[in-house]
């Protein structure tokens, strides 16, 4: 039985103090959290030594993008290498603002996976269609492009530490979900593209969460499919009340009080 994540990107918000405040607030209702929900925030770079230095943090901590370099005269870019030498053990990758935004392809993620990989890192490597691929019933062929383009070349072992994140470009940020029915197929199409490639074991041991204007209205739904394995959550991650809501609806029913 895998276990759940709900993973908070807060993309460029928050300054320090904020931030601070935000992390607080959650340390402060941990014993809300249900014990099987793994927790990871994925702060602006900047602020990963601040929040690091909570102590007994209900969190793990997430950088949102690095170099594929592990050190150089790259300015301005984030090494894996410091980043795990900080302790930080995952890192957002392939996300569609950077796609977008930073034009990233699917051969420079795949070897920022590689960089992570190499460097201790789980990556939580984001694949998603955009709109005009899902009306035009394109969108299983382009998540098993970037499926194969990013992760196809790694070995079963280190295929285990990738978690994946579907996240359908049409519903991030927007406030458009997709279905609790859509979120399920494309993470069956997911799981079983990496069974084909990996084997059973990889395909059942990877965890996929979906993204993708998840809220705490939504959450529970969801996450309740069986191949969805908790959420990557942006805008609902900046508040600390509709965050702990979202953790709390990841929970196993058995671990729900009435
Ligand atoms: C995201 O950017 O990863 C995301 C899922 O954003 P939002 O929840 O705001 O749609």
């Amino acid at each position: 039985m895998r276990t759940k994540i709900v993973a908070g990107n807060w993309k460029m918000n928050k300054n320090l103090d904020e931030a601070m405040e935000l992390a607080v607030e959650l340390q402060e209702h941990q014993s809300d959290f249900p014990s099987d929900v793994q927790v990871i925030i994925a702060p602006p770079a900047i602020y990963l030594a601040n929040l690091e230095m909570i102590d007994e943090p209900c969190y793990q901590l997430s950088a949102q993008n690095c170099s594929h370099h592990d050190y150089g005269a790259f300015t301005g870019e984030i090494s894996p290498a410091q980043l795990r030498h900080m302790g930080i053990k995952y890192c957002i990758l392939g996300h569609s603002e950077r796609r977008q935004y930073f034009h990233e392809t699917d051969e420079l993620i795949a070897s920022k996976v590689d960089a992570c990989l190499r460097n201790e890192i789980s990556p939580i490597f984001c694949c998603g269609e955009m709109l005009e691929e899902r009306k035009a019933n394109t969108h299983f062929v382009t998540v098993l492009h970037q499926l194969e383009k990013a992760l196809f070349h790694l070995d079963k072992k280190d295929m285990s530490k990738v978690i994946v994140a579907y996240e359908p470009v049409w519903a991030i940020g927007t406030g458009v979900t997709a279905s609790s029915n859509e979120a399920q197929e494309m993470h069956a199409f997911i799981r079983e593209t990496l069974r084909n490639h990996f084997g059973v074991e990889v395909a059942e041991q990877v965890k996929i969460l979906y993204g993708g204007s998840v809220n705490a209205g939504n959450s529970a739904e969801l996450f309740s499919n069986p191949d969805v394995d908790g959420g990557l959550v942006g805008g609902a991650s900046l508040k600390a009340r509709d965050f702990i809501s979202i953790i709390k609806s990841a929970a196993m029913p058995s671990q729900i009080e009435d």
